[in-house]
C-alpha cells in the first residue's frame, strides 16, 4: 500500500515554522526581504514570482519585485543586482530564470552576493554543498530532504537513483543524499541500461521534464518515488516525470504533480531568506 507525500501538508509546515522565526525577528525589530527579479513575460516565470510573492506574504517577508522588460540589457540588469547587494535592507536576491537568450546567466548568478544568493546557485554556495558545510540549500533538492525527514524515510545506506544531472536539481540533490549515506546513482540522457539502474533503486528521484518517464516496469516494490518534473501538457495540465497511475501500485511512498515538490521548492526559498537575513544580523 503505497502513502502519497503531500507537498502541501509539508510546506505548510515549513511556512509555518518560518513565520514564527520571523515574527521572532521582528520583536527584534529584524525586518526579512526577499527582492525577485523577473526578467520578460514567460507565463510559467510569472506563475512562479506569484507564487514566491504570496508565500512570503503568508511567512511575514517583505518581498520586492521587479519586472523588467524582455529586452533589458546585461548593464541594466547588472546595475540592478549591484544596487540590491548593496542594500542593506534586502536579504535575499533571486533572479527568475529561464533569463531571455540575450542575457548571460552565469554572469548574472556570480554576481548576486553570496549571503544574499537565497537560491544557493553561485559557485560558492555550490563549493559549500560540495564539502556538505553550507548556510544555503538549493530550494528543490532541501525541499525533497525536508519531505523524506517528514515521513521519517532514512537515506542510510539506500540505494538512490537520481535521474537527471542539471545544476539546479539533479546535482545537488546527489549531494544531500549522498551526506544522509545513501549510495547514489545519478542517471542522464547518454546512461546506458537506464532501466535496470532505476528498477535496482530503494529511493528514485525523476527530474528530467519528460512527461511519464518513469514507467512501472522500472520500478521495484516498496521503492520511494519522488517525482521533480513539471510538464505542461497540451489540455494545459500539468503532468510529471513518473507515471503516477502505474508506479504508485508499486510504491511505498511516491509524490504527486501538481502538489509534491512544487510546493517545498517555494517553502525553502522562504527558509533560506530566514537564514539570509538571520546571518545579515549576526543570528546564526
Ligand atoms: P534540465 O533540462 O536542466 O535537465 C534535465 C536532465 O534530464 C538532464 O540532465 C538530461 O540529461 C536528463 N535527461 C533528458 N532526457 C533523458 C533521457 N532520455 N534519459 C535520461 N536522462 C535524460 O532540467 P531541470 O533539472 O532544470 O528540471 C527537470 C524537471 O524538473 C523539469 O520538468 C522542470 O520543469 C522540473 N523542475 C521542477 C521544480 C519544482 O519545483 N518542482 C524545480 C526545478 C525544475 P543530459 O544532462 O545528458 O542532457
Amino acid at each position: 500500500m503505497y502513502k502519497i507525500i503531500s507537498g502541501k501538508d509539508v510546506s505548510q509546515a515549513v511556512k509555518c515554522r518560518v513565520a514564527d522565526e520571523i515574527k521572532a525577528l521582528k520583536d527584534e525589530g529584524i525586518e526579512a526581504c526577499l527582492a525577485v527579479i523577473l526578467v520578460g513575460d514567460d507565463p510559467a516565470s510569472r506563475v512562479y514570482v506569484n507564487n514566491k510573492k504570496k508565500a512570503c506574504e503568508f511567512c511575514g517577508i517583505r518581498s520586492l519585485e521587479y519586472v523588467l522588460p524582455a529586452e533589458t540589457k546585461q548593464e541594466e540588469l547588472i546595475e540592478l543586482i549591484e544596487k540590491l547587494n548593496a542594500d542593506k535592507s534586502v536579504n535575499g536576491i533571486l533572479c527568475q530564470l529561464p533569463l531571455p537568450k540575450h542575457l548571460d546567466e552565469k554572469a548574472v548568478l556570480n554576481l548576486i552576493k553570496p549571503e544574499k544568493d537565497v537560491d544557493a546557485f553561485h559557485p560558492e554556495n555550490v563549493g559549500h554543498i560540495m564539502i556538505g558545510d553550507f548556510n544555503f540549500l538549493p530550494c528543490t533538492p532541501a525541499g525533497i530532504m525536508e519531505m523524506l525527514r517528514y515521513e521519517n524515510i532514512s537515506l542510510d545506506g539506500k540505494n538512490c537513483v537520481v535521474i537527471g544531472r542539471s545544476n539546479i536539481v539533479g546535482k545537488p540533490m546527489a549531494m544531500l543524499m549522498l551526506k544522509e549515506n545513501a549510495t547514489v546513482t545519478i542517471c542522464h540522457s547518454r546512461t546506458q541500461n537506464l532501466k535496470e539502474i532505476v528498477s535496482g533503486a530503494d529511493v528514485i528521484v525523476a527530474a528530467v521534464g519528460r512527461p511519464n518517464f518513469v514507467t512501472a516496469d522500472m520500478v521495484k516494490d516498496g521503492a520511494v518515488i519522488i517525482d521533480v518534473g513539471i510538464n505542461r501538457m497540451e489540455d494545459g495540465k500539468l503532468c510529471g516525470d513518473v507515471d503516477f497511475e502505474a508506479c504508485k501500485e508499486k510504491a511505498s511512498y511516491i509524490t504527486p504533480v501538481p502538489g509534491g515538490v512544487g510546493p517545498m521548492t517555494i517553502a525553502t526559498l522562504m527558509q533560506n531568506t530566514v537564514t539570509a537575513t538571520k546571518i545579515q544580523n549576526s543570528k546564526e
